[in-house]
């Protein structure tokens, strides 16, 4: 089976706020399958159903998985919800929609989400370090926010004129 496209900037879709899950059907359950099997193939550590043209609240996430070696154990999140956001760290970020960019974003450093998983069980992470930076960063992406909107806009504008470059020449060739 072909692996999901992943939408990349400035993909207009990436900009949605997205819908919440209604009931977790056969689809979600294989929407949720392929977004796993994208992530892994990347590699990745996150990712949210906007960035393969869902717009749908759920993501998934695997912070603890960092190589070929290691067990794949992805938690998969629906209609998350930040009960408590607390404290500030800052973070080198880079996201697979966001090609050839890392920036230092400022977000809460422990968070508390309470969320979905695939069998309808409400689940609720406590969570610190890099698993809270991923949790906010994915959940942004369901607002159509990118890392890219939470940096300074000198140091967005230079990345959008960079990336409309690149796009540019890619297009010529
Ligand atoms: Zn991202």
């Amino acid at each position: 089976m072909a692996l999901r496209e992943i939408l990349q900037f400035p993909d207009p879709r990436l900009k949605r706020v997205s819908e919440p899950v209604t009931e977790i059907t056969e689809e979600i359950r294989e929407l949720a399958r392929d977004m796993c099997e994208a992530m892994y193939d990347e590699p990745g550590i996150g990712l949210a159903a906007p960035q393969v043209g869902e717009a749908l609240r759920l993501f998934v996430i695997d912070t603890e998985w960092n190589d070929e070696d290691t067990e794949r154990n992805a938690e998969v999140l629906i209609n998350p919800e930040f009960i408590k956001k607390e404290g500030k760290t800052t973070w080198e970020e880079g996201c697979l929609s966001v090609p050839d960019y890392t920036a230092e974003v400022e977000r809460a450093s422990e968070v508390t989400v309470r969320a979905l998983n695939l069998e309808g069980e409400e689940v609720t992470y406590e969570c610190t370090g890099l698993k809270a930076i991923c949790m906010q960063h994915e959940n942004d992406h369901l607002d159509g926010i990118l890392f890219i909107d939470r940096i300074s806009r000198l140091k967005r504008s230079l990345y959008v004129k960079k990336r409309k470059k690149k796009l540019a020449a890619e297009a010529a060739e």
